[in-house]
């Protein structure tokens, strides 16, 4: 390996603004792989300078989500390394150094307008043209009328002054990208709260971070000039760049926050986004890894299926798309089929544990469950798609008896019909039910295929039945496994109370 590739620091570098998005992960995800494959060293930042975005608790959630997923971080929060604080909140005198360095080497400056006046600016200019961009003001006010007017408590920003070239991106995902000069303002690099902007922070942090290649999403290629500019101002080398594609739903929108938003409006069930949401749907964190992965990247000749580790061989940056990413929820859910297969049954427990532990308002009974009990359901449940199908599949194991509920739909059919052909079948397994020596799973089947035989049923009729009597349903897993899990008493009571209610 190189010395240059041995030297590769990459970040991530949320902003706590919530939960960890989707599309954050895979940003973590790319940057994480290139740092693991280059035995480089990754790092997490918090850039928690926008003190009015700022959401309680989510610098815990993303690590939470970072630590489900199975991302560790080098340096960063809660580890240290030597080039912490981690935290832009910890590292203001920094940024006010360097602020004050552009504002003495004449790069910046401080701008006077209130909020009020830039809003008549912005008007004005969409009146009369469309777009705006804030002039520069001729002349630009000297430092002293900047501080008088910060001492005097008006609302004083400092600007950088936008060199008036075009720029070019050179993007490893991308090729080079030139923008314009006329698509850039002198933008803001110190609010009038004292705190730096994302700009500043983010190219003073990457500097001092010595960081060498920053992948990020794609909304951020229209930063990067103004980040080069900034860096040359500053004397900071630039690292390379790699602008990740934007993810879209299969209709084509945008895939943002906001589609949680819009589904409540209109009544349906809020898609998962977050990182945490697919936790909390059931997801294994090795299928959501695998799933993103592929979100822009692919490693060539067909291979779908990988663990972290063998992302981690395979990963190449010259293989990451252009192209935006189209998020197909039902090939997630296979791949989540997949990985419960895949993964060792330990493993497996261990994931669903973690499942039952974020939901309280699963039954006290099933939380509360053995290792050898949640293990058998998942069995039961085998080729599932989520955990919460788990839950639902096997919900009515863990209720009392008397809690079953029935469906009118599930009595009417199964039960009632063809003149009660249904309860006939219960009154007539009651006994042999009740005589059967071992309770296992094979001699229930033995049972119910002999059953058969005797009176010339189909297995359908014999057995569904019994899933009325015991779920008050017409669906659960196999019949048999089903009614050794839930035992021979419980299995009795369940047919004699049903026979009691609708006989
Ligand atoms: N805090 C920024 C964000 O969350 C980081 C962008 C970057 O990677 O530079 O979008």
């Amino acid at each position: 390996m190189s010395a240059t590739t041995q030297a590769m620091r990459v970040r991530f570098a949320p902003s706590p603004t919530g939960y960890l998005h989707i599309g954050g992960a895979r940003t973590v995800l790319f940057n994480w792989l290139v740092a693991r494959q280059a035995n480089g060293q990754f790092i997490l930042r918090i850039e928690d300078t926008d003190r009015s975005r700022h959401v309680e608790d989510s610098v815990q959630k993303i690590f939470d989500d970072l630590r489900w997923l199975g991302l560790d971080w080098d340096e960063g929060p809660e580890i240290g390394g030597d080039f912490g604080p981690y935290y832009q909140s910890q590292r203001l005198d920094i940024y006010h150094e360097h602020i004050d360095r552009l504002i003495q080497g004449g790069c910046a400056y401080y701008a006077l307008e209130t909020p009020e006046q830039l809003q008549a600016m912005r008007e004005a200019a969409e009146k009369s043209k469309g777009g705006f961009r804030y002039p520069r003001p001729d002349p630009i006010p000297t430092i002293e009328q900047g501080e008088a007017a910060r001492s005097a408590g008006q609302p004083v920003v400092v600007r950088f002054k936008m060199p008036d070239e075009a720029i070019t991106v050179v993007d490893d995902i991308l090729g080079e990208v030139t923008l314009a000069s006329d698509q850039f303002e002198d933008f803001v690099i110190q609010k009038s709260d004292m705190f730096p902007t994302y700009h500043l922070a983010c190219v003073v942090d990457d500097a001092l971070m010595g960081i060498t290649h920053v992948f990020r999403g794609q909304e951020h290629l229209m930063n990067t000039p103004k980040h080069i500019a900034l860096q040359k101002a500053l004397g900071f080398s630039t690292p390379r760049y790699g602008h990740l594609s934007v993810i879209f739903n299969p209709d084509g929108s945008k895939m943002s926050k906001r589609d949680k938003e819009k589904a409540i409006k209109q009544g349906v069930a809020p898609p998962e986004i977050d990182v945490h949401d697919f936790r909390s749907a059931g997801y294994l964190p090795e299928a959501v890894l695998n799933f993103i992965s592929l979100l822009g990247w692919s490693p060539g000749n067909d291979i779908e299926r990988f663990a972290l580790d063998e992302m981690v061989a395979l990963f190449r940056v010259d293989r990451i798309g252009k192209t935006n990413a189209r998020f197909d929820r039902d090939k997630l859910l296979a791949f989540n089929t997949d990985w419960s297969t895949r993964v060792s049954p330990t493993r497996l427990l261990v994931a669903f544990k973690d499942f039952l532990n974020i939901h309280e308002d699963t039954p006290a009974m099933m939380r509360e469950a053995d290792d050898a009990i949640l293990a058998r359901m998942l069995s039961l449940c085998e080729g599932f798609r989520t955990f919460a199908d788990v839950i639902k599949k096997t919900g009515f194991l863990f209720v009392a008896d008397e809690s079953i509920e029935f469906m009118p739909k599930a009595v009417k059919k199964v039960l009632q019909k063809k003149e009660g052909a249904g309860l006939a079948m219960l009154m007539q397994l009651l006994p042999k039910i009740e005589s059967l020596s071992d309770w296992s799973g094979e001699k229930i089947e033995q049972l119910l295929s002999d059953i058969c035989e005797e009176s010339g049923e189909k297995l359908g009729n014999v057995a569904q039945p019994i899933r009325v009597a015991i779920t008050g349903s017409t669906v659960s897993p196999s019949i048999h496994e089903t009614l050794a899990f839930l035992g021979r008493d419980r299995t009795l009571t369940r047919i004699r109370r049903c026979l009691a209610m609708h006989s």
